[in-house]
Order: structure tokens, then sequence, then C-alpha cells
């Protein structure tokens, strides 16, 4: 069993909030550690956060000391965006969501409907004003016949101090009036991950997450080696309850200066 060398790797897929910060403060170390990291090979960012663009997560990240391209941002917003244009071409799209979601759509192309009636489909992401015209409004156009592309099912977010409503909350509430979403985009689903290594020019990944049931598990169903960091919303407990195993463990990204890491 080989012990843990950084140089093993020649790409890394970033998770961020529980690795690099919670909400918007860093983790201790995590910014040191991300420099060795894009010192060490070519560094992505995979989130499922849709309510910023690339352009609005790079200019955060790089506010909290995290300097890298918007290119290097693989966030779920992109992902729907691209990914719809991928399955349907330019299409007429009633989001729910954010900002983000909202600027990604129109930069890939497509349309935003005027009435939901007119959806060819909808895309939910994270919305913090989700509220039942918003439900009723996807309601309406689900029933019109649109098509459901979702973000992600990440049922919480974590901010400092405890959990807030993730976008599986908004997936939850369609769900609860009888639909299912076509297709989830995020992880731990395949499209994230394809555009991701799509950027980069290896296959020696590691993918690098808090939480098992989507960094974890889709570099597991990706084909991807997978560090678990125990900063965020997962702990190692939940690696025998969720049946999900990690090829490697730290206590956080900052673990990747000192290396101590432990193969699992
Ligand atoms: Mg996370």
């Amino acid at each position: 069993m080989k012990p843990w060398t950084l140089a093993a790797y020649g790409a890394f897929f970033v998770d961020v909030d529980g690795v690099l910060v919670h909400d918007t403060q860093p983790i201790a170390g995590a910014t040191e550690a991300f420099r060795l990291l894009q010192q060490s090979g070519h560094v992505v960012i995979l989130t499922n956060n849709s309510t910023r663009s690339r352009v609005q997560h790079a200019q955060h990240l790089s506010s909290l000391g995290f300097e890298l391209q918007s290119t290097d941002i693989v966030c779920s917003s992109y992902v729907i965006a691209e990914h719809l244009k991928k399955l349907a071409g330019a299409v007429q799209v009633w989001p729910i969501g954010e900002q983000g979601l909202r600027d990604e759509l129109v930069i890939s192309g497509h349309h935003l409907a005027t009435d939901p009636h007119f959806a060819q489909w909808i895309a939910t992401g994270m919305d913090r004003r989700f509220d039942y015209t918003k439900m009723a409004q996807g309601l309406h156009a689900l029933l019109a016949g649109a098509q459901w592309a979702a973000t992600n099912e990440d049922g919480t977010y974590p901010i400092p101090g405890g959990l807030m409503p993730g976008a599986g909350a908004i997936v939850g509430a369609l769900r609860g009036m009888g639909f299912e979403p076509d297709v989830t985009v995020g992880k731990p689903n395949a499209p994230i991950f394809d555009i991701a290594k799509s950027l980069v020019s290896t296959d020696k990944i590691l993918m690098i997450g808090d939480r098992l049931g989507t960094d974890i598990l889709g570099g597991i169903q990706n084909g991807i080696d997978t560090l678990f960091v125990l900063s965020g919303i997962s702990n190692q407990s939940d690696m025998q309850t969720e049946g999900i195993q990690s090829t490697w463990i730290a206590k956080s990204l900052a673990s990747v200066l000192s290396g101590d890491i432990r193969r699992l």
C-alpha cells in the first residue's frame, strides 16, 4: 500500500464549503494549503453552490485569499447551463435560483422565459428567496410540459455555527408536488465531473471534499481518488452509516502541509 504523496496527483478537484471556507470565513490553513496544491498541479474548483456564476465565485474566493481564474471554476450553475445546451441546444428556461444561475444560463445562450407556461425547461438551484409564488411558478411550468434540470440535491448548506436549507430543499418542494428532476448535474453526478475532467490534461486526479454523499461518492463513481476532510459536514463515523469510503482521510485541507493524511 503506497503512503501519501502529493506528487502522485497532477490535478486536484477541490470543493469549497467545508473545505476552503465556512460561508465567508476561510478555514484555518486552507489558503496556504491551496497554494501548495496549485504549485503541485492543476487545481479546479468543483462546487454544487449555484448561487454564484464562475466569475462571481472567482471574485469571492480571491477576496478570501484563494487566487484562481474563473475558467478553473466548475460550479453547478455553469454545469447546468452547459449540460442543457448539450442536451437540447439553446432553450427557454424558467430559473428558480439566484443571480449566478440566471447569469450562467444567459452566458450559455439560453433564453429566460417570461412566463412559466412558455418554459421548455425549469432549472432549480439554491434560492434564498424561495417562496410559495416561486413554487407555484415551478408547478405551472411542469404542468405545461417543461422538463426539469436540478443543480444538485444537497439538503443543507453549512454556515458558521450551523446549517441552512440547500438546493435539495427546493427540489424537495417540487418533488412534494409529484415531480422528479429529469437530470441533476452537480456532485455526485457525472456532468460536473465530465466538465472538470475536460479541463485537466492528466488522469491522476484527486477529489478533495467534506461531504460523503456528493464529493466522495462522486469521486468513486467517476473513477478518481478521494480525500475526505473532516472540517465540514460529514464526520468519520458517517462513513460506516453511509457505506461510502474515501481513498484518504485528513483533519482538514491544512493536512496537505504537514502530510498528516491516512489511507483507509
Ligand atoms: Mg462541501
